[in-house]
């Protein structure tokens, strides 16, 4: 029950529907949004709503999608969603997909819908896990060509390579997939960034082959502020091994410990105390504890 926010209305949840024929459903290509609203001393309060709507915006532009609305209305609609449906806290998915008027693979003729919906979501992969770190296997489906250069653009049809990585992982035992690109560099989890700690300096993929993680920016932020060297670079597979702290962030997984790759263990085999800083930096902020 609750509401949908669908092509400017307020829809019941149950009545907001798409047709068989929708494009997206058959050729895989929309855009969307993962994003959060906290609970606040203020009220409910989504965090970085403005850098989410325009990462939106570019996600339709590299893939050739017209957004009938303006930022404005989706940030204000996003409000709207937590607001009628009476979150405190929620998880937001705004979504443009492709509409049903015509089969064929081209879809620049077609309308682009767009919807948003909220529902409350606790911790992505375990609230135990935030504590303790989790256990990820590198994925055997590596990130090719298409895929690769265009994951600027958060797009349904990027995430096959996520969804087998994630599949795979959790069928073999483990939390999540920590994904490669085809030269063997690592790149990212199914739906995270990646980072990891080494003698005091915390290194992260360059962006080339990743998505422009928000969460990922916040962290940037709070080094800077903590006067932690962080360096972009290409990271191998062994140096991931050799770690003394590793660590995904994303609005979903926020800042997420790993303890474990391929059954090696990282560091001390907890959360570290660097990863349990930023994470820490990170709960205050989206709370609103500290200036944004
Ligand atoms: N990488 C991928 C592939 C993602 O899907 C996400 C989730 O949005 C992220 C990274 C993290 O991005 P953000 O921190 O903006 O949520």
């Amino acid at each position: 029950d609750g509401w949908i926010w669908l092509d400017g209305e307020m829809v019941p949840w149950r009545e907001a529907k798409v047709h068989v024929l929708t494009h997206t459903l058959h050729y895989g290509l929309g855009v969307f949004e993962g994003v959060r609203a906290y609970k606040t001393e203020k009220g409910p309060a989504i965090f970085k709503l403005e850098e989410h709507t325009k990462r939106l915006f570019e996600s339709a532009h590299i893939m050739g999608m017209k957004i009938p609305y303006d930022a404005a209305t989706l940030n204000q609609a996003q409000i709207d969603v937590v607001k009628n449906n009476g979150l405190d806290s929620a998880y937001l998915r705004p979504l443009c997909f492709y509409g049903s008027e015509g089969m064929g693979i081209r879809a620049d003729c077609l309308a682009t819908h767009v919807m948003i919906a909220a529902w409350e979501w606790g911790a992505y992969l375990g609230e135990d896990n935030l504590k303790n770190g989790i256990r990820i296997r590198v994925s055997s489906y590596t990130r090719h060509q298409v895929n690769s250069l265009m994951c600027k653009a958060k797009a349904t049809g990027n995430y096959i390579n996520s969804m087998l990585a994630l599949q795979e992982a959790v069928n073999d035992g483990y939390d999540e997939a920590l994904i490669l690109d085809a030269s063997g560099y690592v790149m990212e989890g199914s739906g995270e960034n990646f980072f990891l700690i080494k003698d005091g300096v915390i290194y992260t993929p360059d962006l080339t082959s990743v998505l422009n993680g928000i969460t990922r920016k916040t962290i940037f932020t709070f080094t800077k502020e903590l006067g932690i060297p962080i360096v972009e670079k290409r990271i191998t597979r062994d140096e991931v091994y050799i770690a003394d702290e590793a660590f995904f962030t994303g609005t979903a997984a926020e800042v997420t410990p790993i303890r474990e790759v391929d059954n090696r263990t990282i560091g001390s085999g907890t959360r570290g105390p660097i990863t349990e800083k930023l994470q820490t930096m990170y709960f205050d902020q989206v709370h609103g504890r500290r200036a944004d």
